[in-house]
């Protein structure tokens, strides 16, 4: 049996501000000694998590086990801007409007399955309200080019009877209390989720279900011992009939799909909590999103103490790392442009300062397929967001339960269909294109 060794653990940069907005939860041990389980499950993401509730639903006598390499919702969970949205970002392709059911169209009402589900598991797992929010989102445009894609896209949404709301700059204003969108597109499918609140609370549930979880776990090898697999840690050795990995794009450092996972490390800030003056100052409602309508712009998200205060998050800007690591330099330079896009939006907030600045990191493939599928016999994955993993890593994660346990769903059809990650040019010339692709669109998004 050969013993694989895992190349690269998680790094990260600046903390899960979702996370430690809620303050510190009750830790779980690390890995000790020598565990067995029938299934271990790699991740305690969106992925992880939701695969260990999909097993409790159709194969409640197996004994599962999650490890992480962070706290829950440390990693990508606590680090990204909550928006679990159901319908694609472009309606411009013949293939949603066609007559057949088109990819995007499917991805739609799976997107929409995967909502409804993660609602139960909220419901199930007694989830504060606030942290699951189905309140829909706005795509907000600030340009020329934003309005006309606006427009575009409410035409779409119109020719395929999907609710939707066309808002002016007024409407906007009453909403956000900035005067900077010149209108907005309200769809109402989009659940808002505290994404950290989300994931400790569904950890909580599985934990009370009979979920073994541990914390600060890192796989370093792991080996197939002929009638099952072996994860190797610091502290000791977990055995598995089965293995799923939920751990996106370091699916890669398992040696997976090298060369053929883009690594993004996307940036983000939150605000200290606005005083009653500031509130009042800036106006508008309690608790709204925006993504831009150009996606390659800066997402705004404005929340409240139902989330963990009153605060703003801004996300904007990020880097094509394959070694998934960013840099102090490269938080940043991000930071200062994430305030120039503050500033922008909210000059009644000038003196309000940033608490929290970090980075995260999401995996993409080239032609935007995830990979939910046996790997080798006995080892699944569910990896690979594509940037959309709260409503993707649902998906996956239940796919690949459902996979590992023989069973077949729209889910698995829809992945276990998908073709393979398409190879990546070789560094660095990867690194060099993908950059200069990322800012050259994003100086095309710069309004939005
Ligand atoms: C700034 C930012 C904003 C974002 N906004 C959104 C958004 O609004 N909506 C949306 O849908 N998505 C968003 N994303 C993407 C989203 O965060 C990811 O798609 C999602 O977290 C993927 O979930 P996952 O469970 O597949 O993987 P992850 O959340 O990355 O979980 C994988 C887990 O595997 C663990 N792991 C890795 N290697 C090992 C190892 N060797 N041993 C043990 N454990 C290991 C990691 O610690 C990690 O916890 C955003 C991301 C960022 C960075």
């Amino acid at each position: 049996m050969t013993l694989r060794q895992v190349c690269r653990s998680p790094v990260h940069n600046g903390p899960a501000a979702w996370s430690e907005i809620l303050g510190p939860a009750a830790a779980r041990p690390a890995l000790a000694g020598e565990v067995g389980c029938d299934l271990a499950i790699v991740g305690a993401g969106f992925g992880g998590l939701s695969a260990a509730r999909r097993l409790r639903q159709i194969a409640p006598g197996t004994k599962v086990v999650v490890v992480d390499a962070g706290w829950v919702a440390e990693g990508g969970a606590g680090r990204n801007s909550g928006f679990m949205i159901d319908l694609p970002h472009e309606l411009t392709s013949h293939d949603y409007a066609g007559t057949g059911e088109g990819r995007d169209k499917i991805l739609t009402r799976l997107n929409r399955q995967a909502i409804d589900w993660a609602g139960e598991a909220v419901r199930d797992y007694g989830i504060p309200e606030g942290y699951f929010q189905r309140s829909g989102k706005i795509n907000g445009a600030a340009s020329d080019v934003g309005q006309r894609g606006n427009t575009s896209y409410a035409a779409h949404l119109s020719a395929l009877n999907e609710p939707h709301e066309l808002l002016d700059e007024k409407a906007m204003r009453e909403i956000t209390g900035t005067g900077y969108y010149r209108s907005g597109l309200y769809t109402p499918g989009t659940a808002m989720l505290q994404p950290a609140g989300y994931v400790r609370g569904f950890a909580e549930g599985l934990a009370r279900d009979g979920v073994t979880i541990f914390e600060k776990s890192t796989v370093l090898r792991f080996e197939s011992t002929g009638s099952g697999w072996r994860l190797h840690f610091a502290g000791g050795t977990l055995s598995a009939a089965k293995v799923i990995l939920a751990n996106n794009g370091h699916l890669e450092s398992f040696g997976f799909k090298q060369g053929r996972l883009m690594h993004i490390m996307l940036n983000a800030c939150m605000t200290e909590e606005l005083s009653e003056a500031q509130l009042r100052a800036l106006g508008g409602k309690a608790c709204w999103g925006i993504t831009p309508s150009d996606p390659m712009g800066t997402t705004v998200r404005r929340i409240s103490t139902a989330q963990g205060g009153n605060r703003i998050v801004i996300r904007q800007g990020g880097y094509y790392r394959p070694d998934m690591e960013t840099s102090a330099a490269d938080l940043e330079r991000l930071r200062v442009r994430m305030r120039q896009k503050f500033e922008a939006r909210f000059p009644m907030l000038s003196s309000v300062k940033f608490q929290y600045a970090w980075s995260g990191h999401l995996c993409l493939s080239k032609n935007g397929v995830s990979l939910m599928r046996e790997l080798e016999p006995g080892l699944f994955s569910a990896c690979v967001c594509n940037g959309l993993g709260t409503a993707r890593g649902t998906l996956y994660g239940i796919g690949a339960a459902e996979l590992a346990c023989g069973q077949t769903s729209d889910i698995t059809a829809f992945f276990l269909e998908e073709d393979e990650p398409v190879k990546l040019p070789p560094h660095p010339f990867d690194t060099i294109g993908a950059n200069a692709y990322m800012r050259w669109k994003e100086w095309q998004a710069r309004l939005e």
